[in-house]
């Protein structure tokens, strides 16, 4: 039995993260995101997350607000070697006790760099020093070990700041403490849409209504907007509730719905173009390239993407992809015309069944009345057909358009796929 584990649920928690780098706005609190993620998944709401600079007496009175009214509180950072990682001495100020070297922890130390061939410094004793009393927890992937204690109403768990190492440590030490707490897990289900505002999506949902135990969440994360579905895994009828909603969500997205969980736009598209024996090719001017690279995202894309020709200037639009002179003289690249043209000139260039093209304005100059920032046109070659689109993105950045130009061509593709 770990001291202090209660056979209780655990329902509440705060995350306290440490370090200068993170106050100053230097480095970005991953750590805490990826913690309440682990800890919403398996029941335990998180009441709150908060950064402290690297200052004992301040971090010292975080630590004892933070675990007034919670029943876990996890800590990253600051049980580095140098001085100014002062967690430990905070945690023993917090918890009103002397900070004593652990032999536990000391040989936990030693051990590592035995193992990594290579001398401890002095410094890397101060890494031995916990609050008396304290938990050792064992750090299989860096040199620091964490440790628990109980404080305030809380169970405390400080872990190191190393991105790596606080996800191993999570995983080996306060994963298992939750489960055996008896924390019921979360059940997550992710319906990923791409081309389909937030709330548009929402709409489209109305009438979807959760039952008790079930929530529904909303993310977006360019050039997707995800759904969410939360619910209990058990009892068996909460799972069935869960489930019931994720067919709702399913029906009323229908085609819209790319994809699920770990699925990705061009994964589904590269399954897609396998299930036919079909290959792709790609001819970009304002994305230069943006849709070759998010289609060869996913593994595996060399079994179905052949390649691409990046036709910048019209010279090469000419050149390499045959675009009659003519067409650019009387409608412009921006236009459906020398899209259609440019994506039955890769089809042919690259020997590919299907031919998408990008061709537009990405801003944030280059605009005119008729032709604005954001004006995008495709073409898609397929064997027996050429199509032709022309979407108008919000002009909200060059890179914006261009990524969202990017992922709409490979989504139209997909759209075609599947209801072809
Ligand atoms: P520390 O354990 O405080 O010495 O942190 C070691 C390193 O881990 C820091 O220099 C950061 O690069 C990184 N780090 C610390 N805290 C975080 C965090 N909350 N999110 C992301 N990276 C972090
Ligand atoms: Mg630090």
């Amino acid at each position: 039995m770990l001291p202090g584990r209660k056979a209780v649920t655990m329902r509440t928690a705060r995350i306290l993260a440490q370090g200068d780098e993170l106050t100053t706005g230097a480095t970005v609190d991953t750590n805490s995101a990826w913690v309440a993620e682990q800890l919403r998944l398996r029941g335990v709401r998180v009441l709150g997350l908060c950064a402290a600079p690297d200052d004992v007496e301040l971090l010292a009175r975080m630590l004892v607000e933070a675990s007034r009214d919670c029943d876990l509180l996890v800590s990253g950072g600051g049980l580095g070697p140098t001085t100014d990682d002062v967690t430990a001495e905070a945690a023993a100020r917090a918890a009103g006790a002397p900070l004593v070297e652990s032999p536990e922890a000391l040989a936990q130390v030693r051990d590592r760099f035995a193992r990594m061939g290579r001398p401890m410094s002095p410094s890397n004793a101060k890494q031995a020093l916990i609050p008396q009393g304290a938990q050792v927890l064992e750090n299989p992937a860096g040199t620091a070990p964490g440790f628990a204690l109980p404080l305030g109403t809380a169970r405390a768990f400080f872990f190191p700041g190393v991105p790596q190492e606080l996800r191993t440590m999570v995983e080996r030490h306060l994963v298992p403490w939750l489960e055996a707490g008896g924390a019921a897990p979360l059940l997550r289900r992710r319906f990923h849409v791409c081309g389909l505002g937030e709330s548009l999506v929402q709409e489209r949902l109305a009438d979807v209504l959760p039952p008790p135990g079930v929530r529904l969440g909303y993310k977006t994360w360019l050039p997707y907007n995800t759904v969410l579905v939360y619910g209990e895994a058990e009892p068996a009828e909460a799972r069935e509730r869960f489930e019931t909603t994720c067919a709702a969500v399913r029906a009323r997205l229908g085609d819209d719905r790319l994809g699920e969980d770990d699925e990705t736009l061009p994964g589904v598209v590269g399954r897609l173009l396998l299930d036919r024996g079909w290959t792709l090719a790609t001819a970009e001017s304002c994305t230069a390239g943006g849709a070759a690279a998010l289609a060869t995202e996913t593994p595996g894309s060399s079994a179905w993407f052949r390649g691409g020709v990046v036709a910048y200037d019209n010279d090469v639009k000419r050149s390499l992809l045959d675009v009659p002179a003519a067409l650019l003289e009387a409608h412009g690249a921006v236009s459906e015309e020398c899209a259609r043209a440019m994506a039955e000139g890769v089809r042919r260039a690259v020997g590919a069944d299907v031919g998408v093209s990008i061709t537009g304005i990405a801003g944030p100059d280059g605009g005119t009345p008729g032709k604005p920032v954001g004006l995008v046109c495709f073409g898609l070659a397929l064997p027996d057909v050429t199509r032709t689109r022309t979407t108008r993105f919000p002009p909200f950045g060059r890179e914006r358009v261009r990524a969202m130009a990017a992922a709409a061509a490979l989504e139209w593709l997909r759209r075609l796929l599947v209801r072809a």
